[in-house]
This record gives C-alpha cells, sequence and structure tokens, in this order.
C-alpha cells in the first residue's frame, strides 16, 4: 500500500488524453466558432474541389504516428481547416446526387452531447435517459409515416443494416424450423425472396453476407414506371412452390434508388396475406414522404408491412449515420436477436420495464445515435419535416419542368425528389445503336466532369439502358435559385465534353 501511495504520478494522474475544462472551453469556443464561419461560407463556395488521392495524400504526409502527443489546441488548429479545404459537401444547395442529405446542423452538436455522455446504448442500465429517447424517437418516426406507434425497433448504421435487421426477422418469423439454431444448409428445399428489379443492392449483399446465396433472390417484372407488377409476383410464387422452393419475403420498394418508384405496397400486402410472406418495405429514402397528405396513394401502404427500413439520415436530414427499422411486432426483433450471456446482469425490472437494445439488433455496444435524430425531428416538428419534404420534391418538380424546355435535354422519369433526364448533343450524325453508344459515352463523362468540377454536384441513373444524369433533392439549403442553374450549368459542361469527345473519336 505504501509504495502506491508513494507513487505521485499515480496519485495525481496527469492522463495525456485528459482536458481539463479550462483547455475543453478553449479550443471548443473556437473550434464552435471555425464550425460557423463554416455553416456562413458553405454555400457560397464549391461543392468539391475533386482532388486526386494522391493530391489529398499530400495533406496528410506519410509519417508513421509520432511518438510525443500534440496538445487539443494545436490539433484544432489545423484540423478543421484541412477538412473544410478538402472535403465534398453534401450539405452544399447545388449538391444532389445519390441520396444523402444535407444534415441538420442541430446533429453536430448534438453528437458532441452524445459523445461526450458516451452512454452504451445495449443495455437500459448503461444508458437510462438514451435508451428511452431512442425508444421515443422510433415511435416518432413510426407515428410521421402512419405506422403503428407500439412498433418495436431499432436504430443502426444505415439503410443496408435496417434492410438487413427487417430482413433477419422475417427468416427467423418465416422459416418453419429452427433457423437460427440449425441454420440454411440443414433444410431440404431453398427460402427465396421477392423483390422488383428496382431493388437497392442491399438485398443482394444481404442474401450473400447472410448465407442464403443470391440465387435466392426472385426479381419480379416491373411497369414503365419501374414498379412492381403485383400480378407477376403471385405468379412467380406459385411457380415457385410447384418446383419446391420456400417462398418466406417479399420487399416492396419506397422510393427506389434510381427514380424514386413507390411499388404498390397495398397490392403487395394483400398476396403476402395469401402466402404467408413476410412484407418488408425498404422506405430508406422515401417512407418518410409518407407523412406528407398528397403522398402517393399507395406509398400510405408501408402502414401493413411486417417490417419497415427508413433512414433518418436520408430524408429526416440528420447527419450520419442513422438508419431505422421499424418491426411491426417487438417480439419478432427479440426471436431473431436475443441471447442471453452469462456475463450480463441485465435483467428487466418486470413492474417497470425498459428494453436493453442489444437484443434487439446485431449490435452489442452500441453509440447513442438517436440523440440527434430526436433533437432534429423536435426541431422542426412535424410540419415543418413536412414543409422540408415538399419543399424538396416541389423543387424537384421544377427543375425536371426547366431541364424540359430545352431541345438539348432529354427528360425520363420525375418521382418523389429525383428527375432523370440526358443530354443529347446537336447534330449528331449517328443513329440507331450507334447513336444510344455515343449518348451513353457523352453523359457518363458529363457525370464524371460534374463531379470533379465542384460547380454542382448531380449523379446517374441507368433507365432502359440508356445513361441518364440524376438529380435527387433532399437537401434543406437547396433554393428555386440553384434549381434554375442547374440546366444552364449542365448544358455549358456537356457542349465541352461533346467537343472534347468528338474530336477525340
Ligand atoms: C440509400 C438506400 C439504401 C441503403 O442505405 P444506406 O443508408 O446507404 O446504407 C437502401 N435502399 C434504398 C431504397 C436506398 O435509397
Amino acid at each position: 500500500m505504501e509504495t502506491i501511495n508513494q507513487n505521485n504520478n499515480l496519485v495525481n494522474r496527469n492522463a495525456p488524453l485528459n482536458m481539463s475544462a479550462e483547455e475543453f472551453r478553449n479550443v471548443g469556443h473556437d473550434l464552435v466558432d471555425q464550425i460557423a464561419n463554416f455553416l456562413e461560407n458553405m454555400p457560397n463556395g464549391e461543392v468539391t474541389k475533386g482532388e486526386k488521392p494522391k493530391e489529398i495524400r499530400e495533406y496528410l504526409k506519410t509519417g508513421s504516428l509520432p511518438s510525443k502527443g500534440i496538445s487539443a489546441q494545436e490539433l484544432f488548429s489545423k484540423v478543421p481547416q484541412l477538412l473544410f479545404d478538402h472535403s465534398l459537401f453534401n450539405g452544399h444547395p447545388k449538391f444532389m446526387g445519390y441520396i444523402t442529405s444535407s444534415a441538420a446542423p442541430v446533429g453536430a452538436l448534438a453528437d458532441m452531447l452524445a459523445a461526450t455522455i458516451n452512454p452504451n446504448c445495449g443495455g437500459y442500465n448503461l444508458s437510462p435517459i438514451a435508451t428511452e429517447i431512442e425508444k421515443q424517437t422510433i415511435q416518432w418516426i413510426a407515428e410521421l409515416i402512419d405506422y403503428p406507434a407500439n412498433c418495436g425497433g431499432i436504430l443502426v448504421s444505415g439503410g443496408n443494416m435496417a434492410n438487413f435487421v427487417g430482413f433477419l426477422a422475417g427468416r427467423t418469423n418465416k422459416a418453419n424450423w429452427s433457423i437460427r439454431k440449425h441454420g440454411l444448409s440443414n433444410h431440404s428445399g431453398k427460402l427465396v425472396a421477392y423483390c422488383s428489379g428496382a431493388i437497392h443492392t442491399w438485398l443482394e449483399k444481404g442474401m450473400d453476407i447472410y448465407g442464403f446465396g443470391t440465387d435466392s433472390i426472385r426479381k419480379v417484372k416491373t411497369n414503365n414506371n419501374f414498379q412492381m407488377e403485383a400480378k407477376d409476383f403471385e405468379k412467380q410464387i406459385k411457380k415457385d412452390l410447384d418446383d419446391g422452393f420456400i417462398p418466406f419475403l417479399v420487399v416492396g420498394t419506397a422510393g427506389s434508388v434510381s427514380t424514386g418508384a413507390v411499388d404498390p405496397l397495398y397490392d403487395i400486402s394483400t398476396i403476402c396475406k395469401k402466402y404467408n410472406l413476410w412484407f418488408h418495405v425498404d422506405g430508406a429514402y422515401g417512407a418518410p414522404a409518407a407523412a406528407l397528405p398528397v403522398a402517393p396513394g399507395q406509398l400510405k401502404g408501408l402502414s401493413e408491412a411486417d417490417s419497415v427500413a427508413i433512414d433518418p439520415h436520408k430524408w429526416l436530414y440528420a447527419p450520419l449515420e442513422a438508419g431505422c427499422t421499424l418491426v411491426r411486432n417487438p417480439k419478432h426483433l427479440l426471436d431473431t436477436f436475443s441471447f442471453h450471456p452469462e456475463y450480463y446482469n441485465f435483467d428487466i425490472n418486470e413492474e417497470d420495464p425498459s428494453i436493453n437494445f442489444y437484443e434487439y439488433g446485431p449490435q452489442n455496444s452500441r453509440g447513442f445515435r438517436a440523440l440527434k435524430v430526436w433533437l432534429g425531428m423536435q426541431q422542426a416538428g412535424r410540419e415543418g419535416i413536412i414543409q422540408m419534404i415538399s419543399d424538396d420534391i416541389a423543387l424537384s418538380n421544377i427543375l425536371f419542368k426547366k431541364v424540359a424546355e430545352y431541345a438539348e435535354f432529354e427528360t425520363f422519369t420525375n418521382d418523389l425528389s429525383i428527375a432523370t433526364f440526358r443530354y443529347i448533343s446537336n447534330n449528331l450524325e449517328y443513329e440507331g445503336e450507334k447513336r444510344e453508344k455515343y449518348l451513353n459515352t457523352l453523359n457518363e463523362t458529363l457525370v464524371t466532369e460534374l463531379q470533379a468540377n465542384g460547380e454542382a454536384f448531380l449523379s446517374n441513373a441507368i433507365i432502359d439502358g440508356k445513361y441518364c444524369l440524376r438529380t435527387c433533392i433532399v437537401n434543406f439549403r437547396t433554393t428555386l435559385k440553384d434549381v434554375a442553374a442547374i440546366p444552364e450549368i449542365v448544358l455549358r459542361t456537356g457542349k465541352l465534353i461533346d467537343a472534347k469527345l468528338r474530336s477525340s473519336i
């Protein structure tokens, strides 16, 4: 004991990662000032500098971890600027690529607070208020989209994980043997799942990593608007049953990643009930639009689903990462994910129960990602959320109409807040297949150029073999002025690319 007390280093321990309140205050205030300036100026700058990895690496140097530490003050005098100078800003008003939203600034503050408290949201007794906040967040998300508010749910990293969780709950529930114990290989008859051709790649990834194999996916025919043909869905189920397969799940897409198409969710639900399939809705992008009074009729059908995936980091404007799975019956999550290890003392008080989230999903230790979603939802309120989503859709419609006024653009689709079109160069001497091939090269090169030059950021979609430009507005900073500027930016850049391509042929 005596020798321990004599060790001054341990009595007044000065750990290199500790910060005094004074130091934290100084560094923190300065950081907040830098972030506020950034938020003020970012909309007037470039979306990206389009720098190559080699250029970026120059800024980081290549040395090993220094053996001596550096003060927080010194680190934060340089690092914020490094990020401000070399990042792509998906919160820029002219960022309209993929489905990545502008992040609510309140989320940045929330993450700082969440990291400070650092609750482990795997067990209730490690995260008492955080667990209850996550439960309330899940309830609010369900209420927003008219899903039963007494559902179960969990926050995960994003849409892929949210879909995996729903998928796994369906697997456990619909396999008529103990699949958790015996696995897939121990059974004759292959489980198969259905989706439309507009499905996101998560299903392929899930079928692969969970051992089903990608040939368990049945892609159902779609109509001209890329929506599943319910009749064809039923036909496929019957054929699979005749062939000895075990149909267990269908994915209805609520806002496809390429065009924003919404499957006929009510019709799919009816067929699911008839054949006892698990009905999962992938609403990673489009589900929040079900809150709108003018939501497409079939989108409201997500209320019929056994599980729904929805991404708060998309159309609820939370900073990355935040996905969410809702499951009609909470028991199905427990049935899928619960184990009771002997090293946990996490028993729930029966009289005043809460939940241990580690039993409701694949993660064990879990961060407090609910806080940023919970705060963002309150800051906007239900009306504010509906307003932002409606404005995004209205701007997308205006952009689509504007583009259609140009002879140089051919328009394709406009669903939810996604518009697709392509640039057609003047005086094309090619016809038929040769013309299509040239236009594909032209538009692909155009997207690459637009994504690097920083004026505006668009992405792409392939529609009936045609390479298209695609804008997706999930961005509360985008205004009419930004949308109005897009056709001219694309046209000017398109003409340059066209001239370059033609001279190189
Ligand atoms: C974005 C998206 C996903 C994947 O979500 P992540 O958050 O990127 O993992 C899945 N499905 C659809 C329809 C999406 O739009």
